[in-house]
């Protein structure tokens, strides 16, 4: 089913884009909104489980690998490892905080179908 992170997102419009609502340019680097042409957000669900595997993962498989020794600035591997993970999980849950009220609110307005949805 769709969720809040199926959709990339216009701030400016303040509304969901379905894969018809947006275009994509530069080696589909950027995405921009059909309606006003700005840039969008891509929302991605790959974040949440990349993170989760680089510390569930990886970390234990460095730590086995090259043990506690410092390998960057003096950071042990399986930190840096974590670090990262921390990261892509933080960037997922600031990514649900701006974008999954959007959604909901596009959603109570419009359905959850974007065929249906207002600009086709
Ligand atoms: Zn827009």
């Amino acid at each position: 089913m769709a969720s809040w992170n199926s959709y990339c997102y216009c701030k400016l419009c303040d509304r969901p884009l379905s894969t018809h609502d947006y275009g994509t340019s530069l080696g589909k680097k950027t995405t921009y909104c059909r309606f006003c042409a700005s840039t969008a957000e891509a929302t991605g669900k790959s974040r949440i489980i990349l993170g989760l595997v680089l510390i569930t993962i990886a970390t234990p498989l460095i730590y086995l690998q090259v043990g506690n020794k410092p390998l960057l600035l003096g950071i042990p591997a399986p930190v840096i490892t974590i670090l990262f993970g921390a990261y892509y999980i933080a960037t997922h849950f600031r990514e649900k905080s701006t974008y999954s009220p959007i959604y909901d609110r596009w959603v109570m307005k419009h359905g959850t179908d974007p065929d249906k949805w207002p600009g086709r």
